[in-house]
């Protein structure tokens, strides 16, 4: 060979390893380069020298990509670690850290209005002790330590945020903030911009790629200094990276559900570690996960136990919607009086949207109904069947049987209540569009609007929504969790949970500590602008179940006897945190070649842990069983599921039993999650 020299190099194509390729040039770790594969043309990363000589005819670079400066080697360790943890091929990985267009010529002025606008500066407010306190503890940090700051809605987290990246500018550092998705609106971007003024870069979906491509290199050539994006922003190599910040970290759209099933959050840590800076996650209902490293010393706590200005928290009420049987002539006389409402509405809900309505004010209605299947329900005692293996409720198929679908229990579906044994137990189908036809007919002359995913498809359409409800044209709205978050409307003075079951039933091990969740946003928008004095804002919870945890906790913004109680109900069963989970998604056309496989995939699980007892003897698998969503777009879904108390062991697992997948049959994919987030 000649003076070329050997690169190990990531190629985007679905492969796990580097491949080698030699080059004539001095090359660098982290450099892009262009390099045939077969006969296509790819794009690859240079991880670095290749150490051993493969027996293949070695290719040699076309050409080094000399637009971008090799990545930094940390932040290379950075695509290396989650290509390792979440066993994804790098080289598809590494392909994210780029910008999806080249860089323009010159930033034409395009047509659409600034990502960014241009606004008047607005001025620190005076902290609070409680604020002030977290951001001082905070900002002594200037290395890798993770910070969660638990602070109940309204506690003024985001203006600790703000102070802290002032902290890092001074320094002549950079910033990254990660939202959810949906919390990217231009009421938080214009915060952001009044404190700022032209040092933010925002990445989002609703960004055309030219735009992306511009606010990418806007942060990586210096002329920004603070990037706000949604998780994938993450990607963009920001230099002298001084602090990440993941607000509302506890939000299950932080992880990606498909190709690199990744966690931003869980990213972010990795590269705080990484590039050796602070991150500080936020949230008033903090993930499991991160309640419990941050319980275990891992992470350092900050708790905001109070709203800013005394502002009062919410005043929370819970009706029970179990059919109240009454001899009573005053009763009897009030159920006369409400006959013309729908079954979904009490009377107390209706009465109260009435006085808010009548000063004035607004009401939202939420109806979580995201479930795939229909909850049963007892409508005398509220019992709900759970699994007596997993703890997680039952679903009930064509009427006549109830399933798990982690590990594939099933019974017959018994009618009569098996609790209170006087009812019969019913399936109950409600929705949104369901409540706003009822709402029209009860409050005439009342707008009514509507959010959910059939109405609210793009940010335009969220955008909209937002101003009317902030110049006060909507009275009622109506949604599903998608407008439980972050929003602040100084009017909205009731919010009602119609029925808190819907979330309950879920066939997912988180279904407890979603609800738990949405409650407590759901009451944070609520009575958000009350002054010291006003009567706070008010919160009603419907449900048949009146005693469920989740609904005592949150009713007295008890988050901490919530996490104690979740905590104890999850080691319990080894489910995450206190195991590791790991999901394998089998699915196919063909359900006979499904179903085979699934099985043979749980064969060869057992057959791992009988030949590595010492490795894999903590190792758990639950199934095969039909996935919640049995058929999604043609193809048939089965899952595996492995947990383990001992973390370190299921990686290994994991990786080893996909094995290099020659042995799946054609037609059929295997999908793996690590740290899955859904399980439908
Ligand atoms: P969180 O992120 O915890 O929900 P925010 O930071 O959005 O809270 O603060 C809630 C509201 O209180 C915002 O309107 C914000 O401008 C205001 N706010 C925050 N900190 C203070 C403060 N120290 N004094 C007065 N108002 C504040
Ligand atoms: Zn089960």
């Amino acid at each position: 060979m000649s003076s070329a020299s050997l690169w190990r190099v990531a190629v985007d194509a679905p492969i796990s390893e580097a491949l080698t390729y030699s080059c004539e040039e001095p090359l660098q770790r982290g450099q892009l380069v262009n390099v045939p594969l077969g006969r296509r043309k790819v794009k690859g990363l240079v991880l670095g020298p290749a150490t051993e000589t493969p027996e293949f005819a070695i290719k040699s670079i076309d050409s080094i990509d000399t637009d971008y400066a090799p990545l930094p080697d940390s932040f290379v360790k950075w695509l290396e670690w989650l290509a390792q943890y979440y066993l994804h091929p790098i080289g598809q990985v590494v392909q994210s850290a780029f910008p999806p267009l080249r860089k323009a010529e010159k930033h034409r002025q395009s047509k659409r209005p600034p990502v960014i606008p241009q606004l008047e500066a607005d001025t620190n407010l005076h902290l609070t002790d409680e604020q002030q306190k977290s951001f001082e503890d905070i900002a002594k940090h200037t290395g890798f330590s993770t910070h969660l700051i638990f602070g109940v809605t309204g506690s003024g987290k985001t203006e600790i945020y703000l102070r802290l990246l002032e902290e890092v500018l001074k320094r002549g550092q950079r910033g990254i903030v990660l939202v959810p998705e949906i919390s990217l609106t231009p009421q938080l971007i214009h915060r952001f911009a009044r404190r700022f003024g032209d040092k933010i870069a925002a990445l989002h979906s609703q960004l055309t790629d030219r735009e992306r491509t511009n606010q990418w290199w806007d942060i990586v050539e210096g002329r920004k200094s603070i990037l706000i994006g949604a998780r994938s922003a993450l990607f963009c190599p920001v230099a002298d990276l001084g602090l990440i910040i993941v607000d509302e970290e506890h939000e299950p759209s932080f992880k990606q559900d498909e190709k690199l099933k990744y966690n931003g959050r869980d990213a972010a840590v990795m590269m705080g570690k990484m590039l050796n800076c602070p991150v500080v996650l936020g949230s008033a209902t903090p993930s499991l996960e991160s309640w419990k490293n941050a319980q275990d010393g891992k992470y350092h706590l900050h708790t905001l136990r109070r709203r800013v200005a005394n502002r009062a928290l919410p005043d929370i009420e819970v009706i029970d919607l179990r059919h109240q049987k009454s001899d009573d002539d005053e009763k009897k006389k009030s159920i006369e009086k409400y006959s013309h409402l729908p079954f979904w509405l009490s009377p107390d809900l209706y009465e109260r949207m009435g006085e808010v309505l009548e000063r004035g004010d607004q009401a939202a209605l939420f109806l979580n109904r995201r479930g795939v299947a229909q909850m049963v329900v007892c409508p005398a005692c509220g019992h709900t069947r759970e699994c007596p293996n997993c703890d997680i409720s039952l679903t009930l198929h064509a009427h006549s049987h109830l399933i798990c679908h982690y590990c594939d229990y099933h019974e017959n579906f018994k009618t009569k209540c098996p609790d209170c044994k006087e009812a019969e137990l019913e399936a109950i189908g409600l929705g949104t569009e369901l409540l706003e036809n009822d709402l029209t007919r009860l409050f005439p002359g009342k707008i009514i609007a509507r959010a959910d995913r059939d109405e609210i498809q793009n940010r335009a359409d969220l955008e909209d929504l937002i101003s009317r409800m902030e110049t006060g044209e909507i009275d009622i709205l109506v949604g599903t969790q998608m407008i439980a978050k972050g929003l602040d409307f100084p009017k909205l003075k009731l919010v009602g949970l119609v029925l808190a079951d819907v979330g309950f039933n879920l066939p997912d091990f988180r279904a407890t500590e979603r609800s738990f969740q949405l409650i407590t946003q759901m009451s944070g928008r609520s009575g958000r602008h009350v002054k010291e004095g006003e009567s706070p804002g008010k919160v009603i919870i419907q449900t048949f179940n009146v005693e469920h945890e989740s609904i005592n906790f949150a009713r007295n913004h008890d988050f901490e006897g919530f996490a104690k109680h979740e905590l104890m109900a999850r080691a319990q069963l080894n489910y995450p945190p206190a195991g590791r989970l790991v999901s394998f998604r089998i699915q196919g056309t063909h359900l006979g070649k499904v179903e085979e496989t699934a099985g043979l995939l749980a064969r060869r699980a057992f057959a791992l842990k009988t030949q590595f007892p010492q490795q894999y003897g903590s190792i758990e698998v639950l199934g095969p069983a039909e996935a919640p969503l049995s058929k999604l777009r043609g193809q048939f879904r089965y899952h595996l599921l492995v947990k383990s108390a001992q973390l370190a062991a299921v990686n290994p697992f994991s990786r080893q039993l996909l094995g290099d997948q020659d042995w799946v049959p054609s037609g059929i994919k295997i999908l793996i999650d690590i740290d899955p987030m859904s399980l439908l």
